[in-house]
């Protein structure tokens, strides 16, 4: 009897420790599941921060960006890709050539080898629109040999090119702008040491062509160190309220000489405007375009400068002539360097053809507009816009009111 309750008893205590250990078995099965699903959870977020990192990356690049697979079709391509190349298809899946076509790439990423797995080239793309590409394209090889992936960044490079030509048509035009008096120079004086102008009217001829290609050339480098201030940006504007009917005045005055010579009339209908403009670089546009209107306009013509108030904030002057005018294409280019509609006739007036780039660049830093209307044998409108002033402290009293009732009339118009 003793041993059967030994019996039961054992086997009670073994089935109560089977029931501890099932209990505690199941517990750690729970924990490790827990466990495992935030681990599971937490790479899964990490891997999502790393693919939103990367995306916001390459969204935010200004490079085109482009990754190949094995086959060399498109895994991924990022915005600014999309952007340049604009392709009619969406690029994932797509081949090379089918997305971009576009022989010269292909035959640029064929050329990847394991032994020279990355290459950088500037290529011109057809588009439309046309474009220069700094392409630099790395492919990675697997030890066997095998092509993995392979990457493309494409960064355009046309505005730099444009530039470049740019600088590069500018220094030829200032050689030959430069060269022309100097050669003259050079042919008078060794006239003259030769001793072949014997005759003293004949040497007088000599020393003034000389004198006036010497000022063709003074005026050629003042004019370019103007220029080259001003697209340096290094020029600091005294802006102040300038009273513009009493600046015309002032200009037209000046001017009266050499209009006079071409019998030309100078007239000028401006209102009582105030504007804020720096005066030495105001008195170089208006005498630019004054000069010009005399110098181009017609013999006995008339030159007239006006102004008027656009909106609330600008005034917009105009010096107007009626000489020959200007073709079309001529107005879009005027304002280019070295531009001129007829070289032999700009040249023989003395100009240096960078009149007109230098008014551009003034009215512009002072935050204007400048244009051009003409047609051929009706004359040609010059235009451009200054800030208007209403009030100004630094204006001298006086002006300030009467110009101040002048704005308000130009507003009533
Ligand atoms: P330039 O020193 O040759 O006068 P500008 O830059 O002042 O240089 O002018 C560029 C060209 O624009 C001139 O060569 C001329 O052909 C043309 N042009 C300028 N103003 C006038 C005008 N009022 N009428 C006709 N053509 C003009």
């Amino acid at each position: 009897m003793g041993w059967l309750w030994v019996g039961l008893g054992l086997l009670l205590g073994a089935g109560a420790v089977h029931v501890i250990w099932w209990r505690r078995c199941a517990h750690l099965r729970r924990e490790y599941a827990t466990a495992r699903a935030r681990w599971e959870a937490l790479h899964a977020q990490l891997a999502e921060e790393a693919q939103t990192r990367l995306t916001a990356m390459l969204h935010s690049l200004s490079e085109g960006i482009l990754l190949l697979d094995p086959q060399q079709r498109v895994m991924l391509a990022n915005p600014a890709f999309r952007l340049l190349f604009q392709p009619a298809v969406s690029p994932e899946g797509q081949s090379l050539l089918t997305v971009t076509r576009w022989h010269e790439l292909g035959q640029m990423v064929t050329q990847l080898a394991p032994e020279e797995p990355a290459l950088t080239r500037e290529l011109l793309w057809a588009g439309p629109p046309e474009r220069w590409l700094r392409v630099s394209a790395a492919a990675l090889f697997h030890p066997d040999g095998r092509r993995l992936n392979t990457i493309l960044v494409f960064h355009d490079v046309t505005r730099i090119k444009q530039l470049e030509r740019i600088r590069q048509e500018f220094v030829a035009n200032v050689s030959h702008e430069l060269r022309t008096p100097l050669s003259h120079i050079k042919g008078y004086v060794e006239t003259l040491l030769s001793g072949a102008a014997t005759d003293p009217a004949l040497q007088q001829r000599c020393l003034q062509t000389i004198a006036r290609n010497a000022n063709r050339l003074e005026l050629l480098i003042e004019d370019l160190l103007t220029l080259a201030q001003l697209e340096s940006g290094q020029v600091a504007l005294q802006l102040q309220a300038v009273s513009l009917p009493e600046f015309v005045d002032k200009m037209i005055q000046e001017f009266r000489p050499r209009a006079a010579a071409r019998a030309v009339t100078l007239e000028q209908t401006v209102p009582p405007l105030l504007v804020r403009a720096d005066p030495l670089r105001l008195e170089q546009v208006l005498a630019n375009l004054l000069d010009n209107a005399i110098k181009y306009g017609r013999q006995g013509g008339h030159v007239r400068v006006s102004a008027r108030l656009r909106g609330a904030d600008q005034v917009e002057v105009a010096v107007a002539d009626d000489g020959p005018g200007l073709p079309p294409e001529a107005c879009e280019r005027v304002f280019e360097r070295f531009y001129r509609v007829d070289k032999a006739r700009s040249r023989e007036q003395g100009g240096t053809g960078l009149g007109l780039a230098i008014v551009k660049h003034i009215v512009q830093r002072h935050g204007g507009k400048v244009w051009v209307e003409s047609r051929l044998g009706q004359g040609a409108t010059f235009y451009f816009t200054l800030a208007a002033m209403q009030e100004t402290a630094s204006a001298d009293p006086g002006l300030s009111s009467s110009v101040a009732s002048g704005v308000n009339a130009g507003q009533q118009d």
